[in-house]
């Protein structure tokens, strides 16, 4: 027997078969849902699902469940989907029931950083806690809670957006949510050419020189493949846009640290590719503020699944 688990992105569609110990058997990648209707959308998710079965000679019989993951706020458990910057026509939409009928097969629809967290909670880096909390930073920041083994979901579905947590109030920087200074304004692909916008300007007004990394010939051009490559050889501008990187994410970890006193935090996203420094910034900027109130360490952790954490992740939705 099968869990089938469906990475929803803005992009990129992705389902796969998951064994009962956490192997993903098949998964079929495909990019054309997003310019569909919200129809066309779970054609797109059921013919994948079923190319999938086909690569393991299996049928949907042999499936015990559908986990979906969603790029945007979802209503627990009635698995409809609210809002989503990527996929406009599925604000307010009944995505488990229309995705159950198409399939015959039970569906369980939530958050996309909430099901990585599973992932890492049950395969990855989260093995062995009981209380854990994953913050993932890609293009956006989210994030999940693991409480006494369990997914905490809040009253309606929407805890763990550790992404619009306030982290410099006084900041000019606009989140997408419209208010200043959210940890997702300040650190993610998004923020990450503001960033270097006001790191170089304030080398310029410093009076300190400073140059590109290579492969980089204009600042607006700077991601993250460059930022790291630059601050590992040595290139002050990428060392002082990963300081403060880690600088925003120690302080996000120390208000999760205050609220929930979880034993592990784990990093996962695109983001936590960053070299060394970045997490050597997060651990001091942390142990700074937490000092005398650390009576126990709390561990920091890169996520160990990468991609993979939210296919797997949708396997352990139905014991969660
Ligand atoms: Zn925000």
């Amino acid at each position: 027997m099968y869990y089938a688990g469906i990475d929803l992105g803005g992009t990129k569609l992705s389902a796969g078969l998951v064994t009962e110990t956490g192997e993903v058997a098949a998964e079929v990648v495909t990019y054309d849902h997003c310019t569909g209707d919200e129809q066309e959308i779970i054609n797109c998710m059921v013919r994948n699902i079923d190319k999938a079965l086909s690569r393991v000679h299996a049928g949907r019989s042999d499936i015990r469940g559908v986990g979906v993951l969603f790029p945007g706020h979802v209503r627990w458990p009635e698995g409809i989907t609210l809002t989503t910057s990527n996929l406009p026509t599925l604000r307010n939409y009944p995505l488990k029931d229309a995705l159950s009928a198409a399939l015959n097969l039970p569906v369980v629809v939530d958050n996309d950083a909430n099901v990585q967290t599973l992932g890492e909670y049950k395969y990855g880096a989260g093995r062995g806690c009981r209380h854990m909390v994953f913050l993932t930073v890609s293009t956006g920041v989210g994030g999940g809670i693991i409480i006494d083994g369990h997914l905490y979901r809040g009253a309606t579905g929407t805890a763990g957006e550790f992404g619009h947590m306030i982290v410099e109030a006084s900041s000019s920087v606009t989140c997408p949510c419209g208010n200043h200074g959210c940890l997702m304004a300040m650190v993610s692909g998004l923020a990450l050419r503001q960033t270097a916008k006001r790191t170089s300007d304030q080398f310029v007004h410093e009076g300190k020189p400073f140059e590109l990394p290579s492969g980089c010939l204009d600042i607006d051009d700077l991601d993250g493949h460059m930022l790291s490559k630059g601050a590992m050889e040595s290139n002050e501008l990428c060392q002082s846009i990963i300081k403060e990187f880690g600088t925003y994410i120690g302080i996000g970890i120390y208000n999760v640290f205050q609220v929930l006193n979880p034993e592990r935090v784990v990093l996962g996203g695109g983001l936590m590719n960053l070299p060394d420094l970045f997490f050597k910034t997060v651990q001091s900027v942390f142990l700074d503020k937490a000092k005398a109130m650390m009576y126990d360490r709390l561990d920091i952790r890169r996520g160990e699944l990468g991609g993979q954490a939210g296919i797997l992740g949708a396997s352990v939705l139905f014991d969660a």
